[in-house]
């Protein structure tokens, strides 16, 4: 078997509990790869909470955090990550956004848990955390067999897009990312180019997107036809808007089937399978 992914967090911007968030779940962006005997995170929104817990059952000691990222959604789980409060724990937490006068990504997270936002300051973690700052468009080598490619993508304060291969497969995490109607991301495409599976920034539809020009994030239907002209075989509809309840999520799963059976819509604790 070469991959498998599990989906703990798929919302983008904000944490959306209650009773109209049950189906597709509330939890912001947190994805977990397994391949090659090695852990892959990407993102440490809210969902990394459950994760954490998960690999505390499973004896899990060391994972990769790969950071789209530092936007709330994608970190604000990662004070509230437990594996990283222990001691036998290692792990090795990266980005490729952030420009040198931040500090890198090890000041970022800091930052988020300084007082008097939050009362417990990173150096607490016990857990033994390098933190690796790279630039998009590296190729990260994760161990053997597992690369890892990288793109930067079209996002206020910049955003990392990555490619695990593996094993002859590929799976693609893309977000967040705005694109140009008409005008396909020729970086994306050439990051995707038939892979197995790309999750992809579809906060929007088509129709949502022309009063959302420059916030962002794209739609449903331009990772459709990214996917499609790259020869992906399943796209993966990821980072729902906070405000699209499932009522929502369900007639857009519809639909979007009806387009292309190429296309899942990601929901909280679903597992892919790839090779
Ligand atoms: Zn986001
Ligand atoms: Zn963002």
């Amino acid at each position: 078997m070469s991959f498998k992914v599990k989906f703990w967090g798929v919302r983008g911007s904000i944490a959306t509990p209650g009773p109209r968030y049950v189906s597709f779940g509330g939890n912001t962006s947190c994805i977990e790869v397994s391949c090659a005997g090695q852990r892959l995170i990407f993102d440490a929104g809210t969902g990394i909470r459950n994760l954490g817990h998960w690999l505390t059952k499973k004896n899990v000691h060391n994972a990769h955090l790969l950071l789209s990222h530092t936007h709330w959604d994608h970190i604000n789980g990662f004070p509230f990550f437990s594996p990283a409060f222990k001691k036998e724990n290692h792990f090795t937490i990266m980005a490729g956004h952030l420009a040198p006068e931040t500090g890198g990504i090890r000041e970022v997270l800091a930052s988020q848990m300084n007082q008097p936002t939050f009362p417990v300051p990173i150096d607490i973690m016990q857990a033994q955390l390098s933190f690796e700052d790279f630039t998009a468009g590296d190729v990260l080598n994760l161990g053997p067999d597992v690369r890892v490619t990288t793109t930067p993508l079209n996002h206020p304060d910049g955003a990392t897009g990555y490619r695990v291969d593996h094993n002859g497969h590929a799976f693609c995490y893309v977000t967040d990312t705005e694109h140009v109607p008409g005008k396909p991301d020729e970086r994306i495409l050439a990051l995707i180019e038939g892979a197995d599976i790309v999750v992809y920034d579809c906060t929007y539809n088509d129709k949502e997107f022309a009063s959302k020009v420059g916030w962002g994030h794209s739609t449903w239907q331009e990772g459709m036809r990214l996917c499609q002209a790259a020869n992906v075989r399943q796209h993966v509809i990821f980072h729902h808007d906070p405000d699209h309840e499932d009522i929502y999520m369900e007639r857009l799963e519809e639909e979007a089937r009806y387009e292309w059976i190429g296309n899942t819509v990601a929901r909280e604790n679903m597992r892919l399978r790839v090779g």
